[in-house]
This record gives structure tokens, sequence and C-alpha cells, in this order.
């Protein structure tokens, strides 16, 4: 909750729990004591500005972000949806520590904000098209292996899976689609019954 689109998140995910039944308690994050001293399920980490988001999650008063990329790492099972600005944190996290998902990625690689744009794309992981909304987007290098693609626009992955982590470099949460924020939901209901 540092920085970026994550009220409209909030809103799409207590949409999806309403039309997967499945009810969820929603715990905003700004500082690594909130996240250290709660049962985390699934995570969201929003679009918005990458630079701002490494600025004020490693400021002394947040130090959210090296201690969730740690947390990260050491509960490799957990659900997360990185969107945009989420994903190039995911695919570049710069603390040393090397990438999240097997995908590297450009900042800004379609141009400046007049270059966003919205396309449909496809998923495989619901099968079907999905509206993407494109926002100063970051682009994903040919490098992801076929495996872990879920999302393509055109001949451009747009969607990265590793484990239960998806990077994409679009806004679901703006699309009024919450088929993403639902299987974050369903894969966390799946693991904590499992
Ligand atoms: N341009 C942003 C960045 O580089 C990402 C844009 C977004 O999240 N919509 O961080």
């Amino acid at each position: 909750m540092l920085q970026g689109a994550r009220h409209v998140h909030i809103s799409s995910l207590n949409k999806a729990s309403r039309e997967c039944k499945i009810p969820i308690k929603i715990v905003e994050l700004r500082t690594s004591l909130e996240l250290l001293n709660q049962d985390i399920d699934a995570l969201i980490i929003p679009g918005g500005e990458s630079t701002t988001m490494r600025l004020t999650g490693n400021s002394p008063s947040s130090l959210l972000l090296p201690n969730l990329l740690d947390w990260l790492r050491n509960n490799s099972n957990i659900p997360v949806l990185g969107t945009c600005a989420g994903a190039i944190l995911l695919a570049d996290p710069q603390d040393g520590k090397g990438p999240l998902i097997n995908a590297s990625i450009d900042r800004n690689a379609y141009g400046r904000q007049i270059n966003s744009f919205q396309a449909e794309v496809m998923t495989k992981l619901f099968d079907r098209t999905f509206p993407g909304i494109f926002i100063r987007a970051p682009r994903f290098n040919s490098d992801v292996p076929s495996e872990n693609i879920v999302a393509t626009c055109g001949d451009e992955v747009v969607g990265v899976r590793k484990d239960n982590k998806i990077a994409l470099t679009f806004h679901p949460e703006l699309s009024g689609d919450v088929a993403f924020h639902r299987w974050l939901i369903e894969q966390a209901k799946t693991i904590m019954e499992g």
C-alpha cells in the first residue's frame, strides 16, 4: 500500500470474494512490521511507479520492500499477483538476490504516458481473452521459457508465472474483470486446505 493503483485492487478483491463465495480479510501493508506481525496467505503487488515503490519501500520508516522480497523467497508457495510496477519488482528486485520470476523486463518499453493503450490479452490460465489495460507498461524480454507464459497480447508475452507467482504487465484491477483476483483467492484457499 505504499504507492500506486492499490485501492482498486481492494475493490476487485472484494468483488472476487463475493463471486467465488470465499470470505477474505484484506490486510494493508506499509511497513515491514505489518508484514511480519500477521498471517498473510496471498499477496498483491500493485502497479504504479517502481522507482517510488523502491524509495518508499526501502526507507527506514517502512523497510517493507526488502523484508517482503525475503519473505517471498522464504514462502515460495504463496500466491502472488504482481501487476505492472509489481511485475517489475518481481522480475528485477534489485536486492542482489536474483529475480522472483523467470523473466527479465524493460520499464516503460512502449513509450511515454501518451503511448498507454488497451488491447485484448489471451490467457492460458482461464483459456479465454481478457481486457488488457497497459499504462506506461513494461515489457518482458523474449527470454521467458514457454512453460512460464500465462498471457500474451499478439506476439508479446504479457503474463508470466513461476510457482504461484503471476506477473502481469497490464492492470487487471482496472478492467472490471476479476478473474485474476479470483485465481489468487482460490489458490490461497487450496493451499490453506492442502
Ligand atoms: N512505468 C511504471 C514503472 O516503471 C510502471 C507503470 C504501471 O505500473 N502502470 O514502474
